[in-house]
């Protein structure tokens, strides 16, 4: 029997009203079809049509809650004392160190009684605003690290989502690295700058979307490479230089006159390799692997995953992204790691049935949850542990609680918030900071969804010693072209100010370390320019048109942001291309 008769009553009535055909985004203007198949998910979960905004800017809503690539100071919620955090210290959100917030004593005394007359999100937003969510989002598990978000890791700064790494640096999603910078999404590579989307390599520079290489530079598409340079699309080769086979002592002798500890001739190769991955390289249709009836980006072993990106295990999605560790039957998600039957919730681990939840782990049957952990049967609820039938954290008898759930969601269905995600400033890391490195948004789009403004420059990390003036600082111009010209006393631990971004950084002794090892530039850009363009060669979440190269077969491709113009072929053609010149 249902435990919300009038509001099931309610939406059946919406529901079997509710046909497919074409509908316009409030936001953007853009037109979509909203299809069968999306209306059966509407179904399934039971929730209304959301018939104004369009599913890719869900998607990018839904962004704006993921944690971002950036840490700042801000202060302790009950001592003030400063503290690192992904949330923006002009964000009300409060933030308490994490080992606090997870120790066991830690309580939320807060509850109130829901005014089913009254705006949910109002009456919720009030606990968002005053329960202190984790600072860093870790637990526990890491030494001498600063980053977000990370399990097991040791020696690492400004990662995020690190995992079992070591001695990694302005990384995103380092899973069992060790010893690689600026990089996004890799996966057992030791000794690494510039990767993106790769596993298995070692003293690799630029490299993208490559497994199991050695001593490669600027590549792409590789496979079982060694020494291999400016190149892409090869298969267990080695002294290949712009795909051109050499002879070992060829290779060596070109690559003897080549030095990337000079910044301008670093630049210069990475301009060259861009323009290489524009003109030259063949990009497959999708990278998607060992996936049954799927469509999007990034997708390994996934069964009927429709406009999914970044997706392992996945089994019957829509509309979703970055799904690790196996996501079932969810919609309009992101961020589902071990989960199923989520609709339009973001960062929910080892979760089932959600309906617009924000970070809520190991939890069960809820709605409007925000920072919620081993939680079930919760409707608007905020920082609880191990909590039932709660309501704005009130606990009720079960019957009385489904009574009010059922109340609550016929008022909210009829005032138009129920089927809504949290508005924009309950983003805890703000919401252009968390979706930067895959989308611009447009100063309009920030307005309509009214996103608050939060400065950059606020509370941002640098090196801080007794009496020291941040004003004085180094400008990246200034910066010597090479290596070794590098003076540490002048250039280590000072505050350098990139112009491009208006934002100031600065190189740490250990980050010297590793330049001197790789024999890599100081770098003259900020480290959020240098993450963003690693993470912007992937390719995007945004579905377009194209054609085969060769056999003009129409095609549906995730758009490169940076690549724009690309030589795509359909999967026929690109293994008939890799069986020739691989
Ligand atoms: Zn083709």
């Amino acid at each position: 029997m249902s435990h919300t008769p009038h509001y099931d009553e309610k939406i059946k009535t919406i529901l079997d009203f509710t046909k497919p055909g074409e509908r316009v985004c409030e936001l953007t203007g853009q037109k979509w079809e909203m299809t069968e198949e999306e209306i059966s998910w509407y179904r399934k979960f039971q929730v209304p049509p959301v018939t104004t905004i369009s599913p890719v800017m869900r998607r990018k809503i839904l962004f704006g809650f993921n944690s971002g690539i950036h840490i700042w100071w801000n202060k302790h919620a009950r001592t003030g004392e400063p503290i690192l955090s992904y949330v923006h210290p002009a964000n009300p959100i409060p933030v308490i160190p994490d080992q606090e917030w997870f120790s066991d004593d830690f309580e939320i005394n807060i509850s109130q009684e829901i005014d089913i007359s009254k705006s949910f999100f109002d009456q919720i937003r009030s606990f968002v605003f005053k329960i202190p969510i984790p600072a860093l989002r870790t637990y526990g598990t890491s030494k001498n690290t600063i980053g977000v978000a990370t399990i097991s890791a040791e020696d690492c700064f400004m990662t995020i989502g690190a995992k079992k790494s070591k001695r990694c640096a302005y990384t995103v999603l380092p899973l069992n690295c060790e010893d690689v910078y600026d990089s996004f999404f890799i996966e057992a590579c030791s000794s690494g700058f510039g990767l993106c989307q790769s596993e298995r390599l070692y003293q690799c520079v630029y490299a993208i979307r490559c497994k199991d290489c050695l001593g490669c530079s600027f590549v792409f598409d590789c496979r079982n490479c060694e020494y291999c340079f400016l190149s892409a699309n090869l298969r267990n080769r080695k002294y290949v230089f712009l795909n051109e086979q050499l002879s070992k002592e060829a290779y060596e002798a070109k690559m003897r006159e080549i030095d990337l500890s000079s910044w301008s001739r670093f630049i210069f190769y990475k301009k060259q390799f861009f323009e290489f991955l524009q003109i030259q390289a063949i990009w497959p249709e999708n990278f998607n692997f060992s996936c049954t009836d799927c469509t999007g980006e990034y997708l390994s072993n996934c069964v009927r995953c429709h406009e999914c990106f970044t997706f392992s295990d996945g089994t019957d999605c829509f509309y979703c992204q970055w799904g690790f560790g196996g996501a079932q039957e969810s919609a309009f998600s992101s961020g589902l790691s071990g989960s199923s039957r989520c609709y339009s919730s973001a960062g929910n681990i080892s979760s089932s049935d959600l309906r617009f939840c924000n970070t809520s782990n190991t939890s069960h049957e809820l709605e409007y949850c925000y920072n919620c952990v081993n939680c079930e049967y919760c409707f608007g609820c905020v920082g609880l542990k191990q909590k039932r039938f709660c309501i704005l954290n009130k606990p009720y008898c079960e019957e009385e609680y489904w009574q009010k759930v059922d109340e609550l969601k016929c008022a909210m269905l009829e005032r138009g918030e129920y089927g809504l995600f949290f508005p924009a400033d309950f983003s805890p890391v703000g919401f252009s900071f968390a979706t930067d490195f895959f989308f611009d948004w447009t100063q309009e789009e920030l307005e309509c969804l009214h996103v608050p403004f939060f400065d950059p420059k606020q509370g941002t990390i640098l090196p801080r010693k007794k009496g020291e003036d941040l004003n004085t600082q180094i400008n990246s111009e200034e910066i010597p072209d090479c290596l070794e010209m590098i003076d540490p006393s002048i250039y280590i631990s000072k505050p350098i100010y990139d112009p491009i971004i208006d934002r100031k950084y600065a190189v740490l002794p250990a980050d010297l370390t590793f330049y001197q090892m790789m024999h890599l530039p100081f770098p003259k850009e900020h480290f959020l320019r240098r993450i963003r363009e690693i993470a912007r060669l992937s390719n995007s979440m945004i579905m377009t048109s194209y054609f085969c190269e060769l056999c003009k077969t129409s095609l549906r491709v995730a758009e490169n942001l940076i690549i724009k113009q690309r030589k795509i072929y359909c999967q026929k053609c690109y293994l008939n291309y890799l069986e020739k010149e691989g």
